[in-house]
């Protein structure tokens, strides 16, 4: 039966998610942190299927709800209303600040981008839109010009006037060899220190002030941002660099976009929202992933007076947006979030993951840099600790590999798809984490051999 869903894949799938593993998981079940293949072999989920199952998978007060609302009423299309948008709706506003209330539902992270930038130019009546270098917004034709890390980079020319002003060389994180563009030998950089303590800002806020004076028109439209960069390898910025950023972008005249679509939901633990760890209110929050706990769904959220500068320009329908199922799943997520005290969970289970996973940087040369906040954490492997150049990624593959033959699953991202990136579940346990890291340890020890 595998070899026959290989040959089907090959045949009728895309080829992208076949290249993730060099043999390919077969998944039956899961439950909570754990999922489970057709053998019953099981794997701890430390990647949630990329950053999405906020709560576990089939939790069961989840799976409740969603079951009670498909008995009732899947889809209307949001012209009509019903009850569990508007509770939902109710919901997700009394956990945003002032003045962020206006909500948008749409189905995923991209279109939530997508609407996010046509917010952002109705409002400022301007083009151009700034992301780093490194981003990740999305995969639609709109979010593709916003979004330029590792293979997601395309040549495919982006239409309709979308292309975004990537800021040069902001911004490389704390070992820079995830995000330069082109040469990883310009990657090395003598700083080592975590990004709270890098003494980067100033530099960047210089590159991100050129960017602004001589690659932007006159005026700006947006800036997008993502609180931590996630597909680009778990990448923080230096303190106090994003509410710089902000200020000078408003000066002027461009809507700050914070895209929480990994960073939301309590995954980084100490915030409910990745922009209140750098002190910002943007004037718009776009979400996806964690949000539905896999159900697709998606929102953007502003304030009253971009909203009504969309609806000047935009009569914005969206035919899924705002379903039943979605909303209904969506209220159950966040009940569970606060029930379960899982904001809390993951700072507390995030900050002992980060030391125990940062202790293997003594043990093994390779381990570069141990770095990320609450339940988002990246691991970059280098060929040594002197050079720091990125593993190869025949060597970074095995290593990924080796981890799912010992039953765990976890990501991959940077540049040169060197980094780690471990994202669970925010009901993971210590435990959970002690296996999680014995088995990365074996994982690099048979590596070695
Ligand atoms: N923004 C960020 C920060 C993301 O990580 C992603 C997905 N990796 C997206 C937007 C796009 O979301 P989707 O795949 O749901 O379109």
């Amino acid at each position: 039966a595998y070899n026959r869903v290989l040959e089907i894949h090959k045949q009728n799938l895309s080829p992208v998610s076949a290249e993730y593993f060099q043999k390919p998981l077969l998944l039956h079940q899961g439950h909570m942190e754990w999922l489970f293949d057709a053998e019953g072999n099981r794997y701890l989920d430390f990647f949630s299927g990329i950053v999405t199952v906020s709560v576990g998978h089939c939790h069961p007060k989840v799976n409740a709800v969603a079951q009670k609302q498909l008995s009732r009423l899947w889809h209307t299309s949001s012209v009509f209303f019903h009850p569990p948008m508007h509770e939902y709706a109710e919901k997700l506003s009394a956990i945003l600040p002032e003045p962020l209330k206006v909500i948008f539902l749409t189905n995923s992270g991209s279109e939530a981008n997508d609407l996010a930038m046509l917010m952002a130019r109705a409002h400022s009546n301007s083009t151009d839109i700034i992301s780093f270098r490194g981003a990740y917004h999305g995969c639609s034709p709109y979010t593709l010009g916003l979004t330029n890390v590792g293979p997601f980079k395309t040549s495919i020319p982006s239409g309709m006037n979308c292309q975004a002003t990537m800021c040069p060389d902001v911004f490389r994180g704390p070992w820079g060899g995830s995000h330069c563009r082109d040469s990883p030998v310009q990657t090395i950089r003598k700083c080592s220190c975590a990004a709270d303590c890098c003494q980067a800002k100033d530099q960047y806020i210089e590159q991100f002030k050129e960017t602004l004076n001589t690659t932007v028109a006159k005026s700006i439209a947006g800036f997008f941002a993502e609180p931590i960069q996630g597909v680009n390898g778990v990448v923080q910025y230096p303190k106090g660099f994003l509410k710089e950023a902000f200020q000078l972008v408003r000066e002027r005249g461009g809507v700050c976009i914070a895209d929480e679509v990994q960073t939301g939901f309590g995954r980084l633990g100490s915030h409910f929202w990745g922009f209140q760890t750098h002190d910002v209110l943007p004037d718009i929050v776009t979400m996806a992933k964690g949000i539905g706990n896999g159900f697709p769904m998606a929102a953007v959220v502003t304030t009253p007076e971009i909203a009504k500068s969309l609806a000047k320009h935009l009569f914005h329908f969206n035919t899924f947006g705002g379903n039943p199922m979605a909303c209904a799943i969506g209220s159950a997520v966040l009940e569970v979030i606060k029930e379960d005290s899982l904001q809390e969970n993951s700072q507390e289970v995030g900050t002992y993951m980060l030391l125990k996973f940062a202790n293997l940087r003594d043990e093994f040369e390779i381990v570069g840099d141990v770095r990320g906040k609450g339940l988002m954490i990246g691991i970059e492997m280098v060929k040594d600790k002197v050079s720091r150049q990125p593993l190869p990624r025949e060597e970074v593959n095995q290593i990924h590999e080796n981890c799912k033959d010992m039953g765990l699953l976890i990501g991959r991202g940077g540049i040169f798809s060197q980094t780690f990136r471990i994202a669970p579940s925010l009901c993971i346990t210590k435990p959970e984490v002690d296996f999680a890291v014995e088995v990365f340890r074996s994982a690099l020890i048979e590596h070695m051999e």
